[in-house]
């Protein structure tokens, strides 16, 4: 009999609080960035930084601690179906947020990309998101003995306020 379900794409670094969302049996009703953009309680959807055409949350089921997405407002998945005004906002609010982690959470390098649907790891490919992952050197390494107490001693509320907009 074959297994129910393969292996999802493995992430590069040991996140086991993942599990909730790679095993979950259903996927959310919603999409939660269309939920998270259109509801204004920002701190129950970790939504930390508001522009015109796009939005930055936490991601909830992170690979390291400050992992972010950056969203467009409108619900879509193709790059190419991006308005230019929707891209530009898109890296500009990358670069606020780089900055803006670099300063507070003190990473040595980050990770920026997009997984453009399933195939790629797009957990949820019908809504483009851009990935912020910061890096500390050695994290892949120790991640197993010591990043698990240090990603979940910082708590997404503390990250929420850290981060949100307004902190410059
Ligand atoms: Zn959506």
């Amino acid at each position: 009999m074959p297994r129910r379900r393969q292996a999802v794409s493995l992430p590069r670094l040991w996140a086991p609080w993942r599990s909730g969302f790679i095993t979950a049996k259903k996927p959310p009703r919603r999409c939660i960035f269309c939920l998270a953009q259109a509801n204004h309680e920002d701190q129950a959807h970790r939504v930390i930084a508001r522009g015109r055409y796009a939005f930055a949350l936490l991601n909830l089921y992170p690979y390291n601690n400050g992992h972010l997405m950056i969203a467009p407002h409108r619900h879509i998945g193709e790059l190419d179906r991006l308005r230019p005004a929707e891209w530009a906002e898109l890296l500009t609010l990358s670069q606020r947020l780089v900055r803006r982690l670099r300063r507070t959470l003190r990473p040595h390098a980050f990770n920026l990309g997009l997984n453009l649907g399933r195939s790629a790891g797009a957990g949820l490919p019908g809504h483009l998101h851009l990935h912020v992952v910061p890096r500390w050197d050695g994290d892949t390494n120790f991640m197993p003995v010591l990043a698990h107490t240090k990603v979940m001693s910082q708590s997404l509320d503390e990250l929420y306020h850290l981060l949100r907009d307004g902190r410059g």
